[in-house]
């Protein structure tokens, strides 16, 4: 065993071609494909993990992944990604088990405006050759078996390409990943700060095991960003959404291992069943302006920061969110009675002004790249490194079919962000 003075050493002795600085599912997967690019090349690529890996918001989703969306290039790269996490040896040069469950989307149909949001990204999502069409109830019965509570005055979708991984055999993945490629993975080791040269480039990290040299930067730091670029100037809006999720232990007689994810937009609720008979549920981001507003408006009365991910109380729910989930399984699942509760804890959607992800060059430090999810990112691990490999080792942007300005940082330079909620610019059916 090393001393902690002869790994600090051992760590300022080396210069990397790329650090990564965070060890979520985006970093990890940054770095897997930068590594992979960089081909025989000796150059060394390291993943910042001020924790261990996945330790992040990357242990805490739902592990869904799904291409419908409001944007349809996010919908583009899901798709993409979705063949990626069935086939991932080729970039990782592991695989992970799969589920294809599908999902079924319930929404109501009374007002016409949300029926004709849910019409256009049908036509959106088609035009993108996803397949997400609207079910007839005889359907959602059957594809539930009958598990799933039907009302007159809803209408639903179906998108039955959804994946349903595992959350353990995905951290699991990333780290025989980190090991096959060649990664470093420096874990309990903090960035706090940046050396510069006089163009702005990043020359090295100071952390908490001394300083790092490298050549190129990746932003993978989630909720964090804002607080660690903030000393050099960068503004990155990310902001908090808490959110609870809670498992029950039900019956295959009640709820069968075989039915669809239900994305419930009328009782706000995402339910998937995990192996076993855990059903897992949690309330999906809030899409409303004004909800957004709030969440950056609490960043300023949180003295943690995301650090607040880390806080122990963090493992439970309370008795007034527990009875505010029964009560959705309840009405969505009628056969089932009162489950029984099998644990929860708290999470956050770690999101942006207009809920898009930052992705990209930043328009300041032209060798810092950014690679944040706005809260619904896993599903998009594998495409998100590939476009930043491209970016950062074949310097060239992503193939013909995608374009990522949508989610430059560069749009939101010199912007008051409240502009992006004093219009209620967006969708209020956003998936
Ligand atoms: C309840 C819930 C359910 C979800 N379900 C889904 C889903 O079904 N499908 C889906 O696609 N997405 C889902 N998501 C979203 C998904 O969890 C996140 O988008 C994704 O995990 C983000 O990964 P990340 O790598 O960007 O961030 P993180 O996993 O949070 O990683 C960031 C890492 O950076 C590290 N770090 C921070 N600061 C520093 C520093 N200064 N130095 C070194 N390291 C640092 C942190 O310790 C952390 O490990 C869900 C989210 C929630 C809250």
């Amino acid at each position: 065993m090393g001393s902690l003075f002869e790994k600090e050493k051992a760590v300022m002795s080396k210069k990397y071609h790329t650090v990564v600085i965070g060890g979520g599912c985006l970093g990890a997967a940054c770095s897997f494909s930068i590594r992979r690019k960089l081909g025989n090349k000796a150059e060394k690529v390291a993943i910042v993990e001020k924790k261990v890996l996945g330790a992040g918001l990357s242990s805490r989703h739902s592990a869904i992944v799904r291409s419908a969306n409001a944007s349809p290039m996010a919908a583009r790269m899901a798709k993409i990604a979705t063949q990626y996490w069935k086939n991932l040896q080729p970039i990782w040069g592991v695989d992970i088990p799969f589920e294809q469950s599908g999902a079924i989307w319930i929404a109501e149909s009374h007002s016409g405006k949300s029926s004709k949001n849910w019409m256009d990204l049908e036509q959106a999502m088609q035009k993108e050759g996803i397949d997400f069409t609207m079910i007839s109830h005889q359907d959602v019965t059957e594809l539930t078996r009958n598990a799933v509570k039907i009302v007159p005055e809803e209408i639903y979708y179906y998108e039955p390409d959804v994946l349903q991984l595992d959350s353990p055999q995905i951290l699991n993945a990333m780290q025989t990943a980190a090991q096959k490629n060649n990664i470093d993975i420096l874990e309990h080791c903090e960035v706090f700060d940046f050396e510069q040269d006089t163009r702005n480039d990043i020359t090295a990290l100071h952390t908490s095991q001394g300083k790092i040299l490298t050549k190129h930067v990746v932003n993978a730091a989630g909720g964090w960003s804002s607080e660690l670029f903030a000393g050099i100037g960068l503004r990155i809006p990310v902001a908090l959404e808490p959110v609870y999720a809670a498992n029950f232990l039900v019956s295959v007689n009640d709820i069968p291992e075989s039915m669809p994810i239900i994305a419930d937009y009328v009782n706000q609720a995402y339910f998937r069943r995990w192996r076993g008979s855990i059903l897992h549920m949690h309330q999906p981001r809030r899409r409303n302006a004004k909800d957004i507003a709030r969440s950056f408006s609490r960043a300023a009365m949180n003295p943690d920061g995301a650090n607040v991910i880390y806080d122990a109380l963090s493992f439970n729910v309370n008795h007034q969110q527990l009875d505010n989930y029964l009560g959705k399984i309840i009405s969505r699942f009628p056969r089932i009675g009162k489950p029984v509760y099998a644990g929860g804890y708290h999470s956050f959607f770690d999101i942006t002004p207009d809920l898009k992800f930052i992705l990209g060059s930043d328009t300041r430090v032209s060798n810092l790249y950014h690679c944040l999810g706005a809260g619904q990112a896993l599903k998009y691990a594998p495409i998100f490194g590939e476009i930043i490999a491209e970016l950062i080792v074949e310097k060239r942007m992503p193939a013909d079919s995608i374009d990522i300005e949508e989610f430059s940082i560069a749009r939101f330079a010199d912007k008051d962000l409240s502009e992006y909620w004093r219009s209620d610019s967006l969708q209020p059916s956003a998936l």
